[in-house]
């Protein structure tokens, strides 16, 4: 199945075209391809920590409610 190919990926360094998605480094200038991906966890983890703040904020606020009462 070639569903990928109509979906033309541009090298970030070189900006040729590259169709092969799971490559890890670019077939012209031979620099890493794993910029997209890190944006895209950077982003996913500034998600879950953000989660993670709100969860702790409200931990923290119910159990100071609980000491006052
Ligand atoms: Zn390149």
């Amino acid at each position: 199945m070639d569903a990928g190919t109509d979906k033309v990926f541009y090298c970030p360094h070189c900006h040729r075209p590259l169709y092969d998605h799971d490559a890890l480094r670019c077939l012209y200038c031979g620099e890493r391809l794993d910029i997209k991906a890190g944006a895209l966890s950077l982003l996913k983890w500034r998600k879950i920590r953000v989660f993670i703040v709100i969860l702790v904020l409200f931990v923290v606020l119910a159990f100071v409610l609980l000491m006052v009462f």
